[in-house]
């Protein structure tokens, strides 16, 4: 039985959002796992007269992998910051990072602000 925990608003509930993030990640492994494993057995069925639409949803296929990667790696990252206890807070100003913005992109280490203002001096 789960117990559900009210947390209080405005402050967000640790536990929670790592018991979540551990969720998704082991889903995101599954569907890795799962892509990668499609990808070996579309490539021993390959017809050659099929090549075309084969090649689409092989792009397809990689471009989900990309995405699904690119979350796991976030999570992953997002994971590490509750270990060091600089989840959620802005590594600039020491602020709480919007839970919009860490919805998102849960391994954000600078709030909406910083982030803006660290891509500018990145582009100079
Ligand atoms: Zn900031």
């Amino acid at each position: 039985m789960i117990e559900m925990k009210n947390s209080p608003s405005g402050k967000i509930n640790l536990d929670e959002v790592k018991r979540e993030m551990l969720v998704r990640k082991d889903e995101l492994e599954n569907e890795l796992a799962e892509l990668a494993s499609e990808k070996i057995s579309t490539d021993q069925v390959l017809d050659p007269g099929d090549q075309a639409s084969t090649s689409s949803l092989e792009a397809l296929r990689s471009s989900l992998q990309n995405n699904e990667f690119e979350e796991y790696t976030r999570i992953i990252g997002a994971l590490e910051m509750i270990e060091n206890g600089t989840y959620g807070i802005c590594l600039e100003c020491d602020v709480a990072i919007a839970e919009k913005r860490l919805h998102a992109y849960p391994n954000a280490s600078r709030c909406v602000a910083c982030q803006e203002a660290y891509e500018e001096k990145q582009e100079m």
